[in-house]
């Protein structure tokens, strides 16, 4: 088992050391064959957070300025292999064409003979998009003729997708083996890399992850594999209650997975074993409802009353927690210490948040990612002041956990 996982840790390391990014390659005369995350949030046809689209504009960029020409590929929302309207990415070539200053050309088809006399008459400095890639089936189910249609658009494959690339899917990870030499990471892609990277095979020490959010079940993964990593492990949410009961803790009505109380004394037992100093809060800030506006009160984290949930941790947990991410010299931020949507229990995470800005201020690197804790830090402003915001949601959480993308790897291989 040891092993194993020394292995997997070194081929990581390798991995980043050894990857092709979009700077490896002079695009110019060929066409580069993009796969980028355009899957914005849209309210009656208008685009209403385009982050997404801004994020890819560097590496089309790139692109267009070696003399080369773009073919974009994309899902939006989930049409589940049909041609719903709702989901045609026509909606966003008026903004993508402004955002980029060219006209941007439009398949409404990603495969075919129209999509395919398109995408050969580019000329450079030229940009194609393709409709959906998931009004077929055949790129959720990774097939790989639909996968070698959409390969004809390019000559040179670029992955720019992070939030895909734990899917298997044919414009994901299937089409590259039709690119062999001829593929790369866009910068978005070697952006999450490195950056996570830096985390997870960081020698500059104290490494301090915080890890927070709703249940034990789904950061299982995510805590054992930084365990062999980190020196310290900072619990919060509504996680925590599970491990403060597992220990003989009173927790009153708070949050708890009654099935996972003896996984959460293994991974106590684990840290132990590792030198890995585990800080569950101490004190708890409690609600008689589940509400914004519940009556609050505070105890011991061990000892919640009955009828009351822990729903942030106290002040002496954040006094204890800022002092540990203060000396550190690595963090990494994965999500909410408490139910920070309601102000009255969003203490916990903005204390950190800002504890954490403050390190990094300091000198050390500070990376947040997946979900929730992204969404803390846009709440309290504090975006610029950590080292790196991940985009890449259940991408980012799998890469946590040490598992191998389909999307990267099929970019090394
Ligand atoms: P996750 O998606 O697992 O990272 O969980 C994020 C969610 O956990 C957020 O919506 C928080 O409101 C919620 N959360 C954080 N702390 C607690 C708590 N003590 N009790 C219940 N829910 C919580």
């Amino acid at each position: 088992m040891r092993r194993v996982e020394v292995n997997a840790l070194l081929l990581s390391r390798f991995q980043t050391m050894l990857m092709k990014t979009i700077d490896d390659f002079s695009f110019e005369g060929q066409r580069a064959l993009i796969r980028v995350d355009f899957n914005v949030p849209l309210k009656d046809g208008k685009i209403t957070d385009d982050t997404r689209i801004q994020a890819t504009i560097p590496t089309i960029q790139k692109i267009l300025k070696d003399g080369g020409s773009v073919v974009l590929m994309s899902h939006l929302g989930r049409p589940k292999g049909e041609v719903k309207p709702e989901f045609s990415l026509s909606q966003i070539v008026e903004h993508l064409s402004n955002v980029l200053n060219v006209s941007v050309k439009f398949a409404a088809n990603c495969i075919g003979d129209d999509a395919e006399s398109l995408s050969s008459s580019l000329k450079p400095g030229e940009v194609l998009l393709l409709e959906n890639l998931r009004y077929h089936a055949g790129e959720e189910s990774g097939d790989s003729s639909f996968a070698r249609a959409l390969a004809t658009h390019g000559d040179i494959y670029v992955n720019d997708a992070f939030g895909t690339a734990h899917r298997a899917h044919a414009s994901t990870a299937v089409i590259a083996q039709f690119f062999e030499g001829k593929k790369a990471f866009g910068y978005v892609m070697g952006n999450e890399i490195v950056n996570v990277d830096k985390v997870l095979h960081s020698d500059d020490r104290p490494i301090t992850a915080i890890v927070g959010g709703a249940k034990v079940s789904s950061k299982i993964d995510i805590i054992t594999n930084l365990m062999d990593r980190v020196d310290h492990l900072i619990i919060g949410g509504g996680m925590a209650y599970t491990f403060l009961k597992a220990q003989g803790g009173k927790v009153g009505n708070s949050l708890v997975e009654e099935d996972k109380l003896d996984l959460a004394n293994e991974l106590l037992a684990k840290a132990d074993e590792k030198n890995v100093v585990f800080h569950l809060p101490v004190d708890s800030l409690n609600a008689d409802n589940f509400a914004a506006d519940a009556n609050t009160n505070l105890s011991a984290a061990d000892a919640v009353e009955d009828g009351w949930m822990g729903l942030d941790v106290g002040p002496e947990s954040i006094a204890k927690y800022a002092e540990v991410i203060g000396k550190s010299k690595t963090i990494l931020w994965n999500g909410p210490l408490g139910v920070f949507e309601f102000e009255a229990f969003s203490k916990g995470t903005r204390e950190v948040g800002l504890a954490i800005a403050d390190a990094t201020s300091k000198g050390a690197f500070s990376l947040v990612g997946g979900g929730d804790s992204v969404a803390a830090v846009k709440q309290f402003n504090l975006a610029d002041k950590v080292s790196y915001v991940s985009t890449g949601g259940g991408a980012m959480l799998e890469y946590l956990e040490g598992k191998s993308l389909p999307g990267i790897q099929a970019i090394l291989d």
